[in-house]
């Protein structure tokens, strides 16, 4: 049952206050937090809770390294652009 820990409480460092596991499973668009391994792991069985409520593509994409800056997208794309122009020269 996914609500099962809804009711336990952590110290989440990025809110700097408590709350509940209901609120870590859910905010990320109704996913978990992608620190929820590393807050819940000496809690609960995460690893297992995962798993149980998951599928593989959720949990990674929950688990996923941020995507690409700004930054880093214009200059791929300026990149190219670049390419474009010299082959078509
Ligand atoms: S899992 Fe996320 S929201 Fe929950 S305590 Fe950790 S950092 Fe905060």
């Amino acid at each position: 049952m996914i609500e099962e820990h809804d009711h336990l409480i952590i110290y989440c460092s990025i809110l700097g206050g408590e709350v509940p596991f209901q609120y870590c499973r859910t905010l990320n668009e109704n996913l978990p937090c992608r620190k929820i391994i590393i807050c819940w792991e000496f809690q609960i069985e995460i690893g297992k809770f995962l798993n149980e409520n998951y599928s593989f593509d959720q949990i990674q994409q929950v688990l996923a390294p941020p995507t690409q800056t700004r930054l880093e997208t214009i200059l791929e794309l300026i990149e190219k652009a670049k390419k474009i122009k010299e082959e078509g020269a």
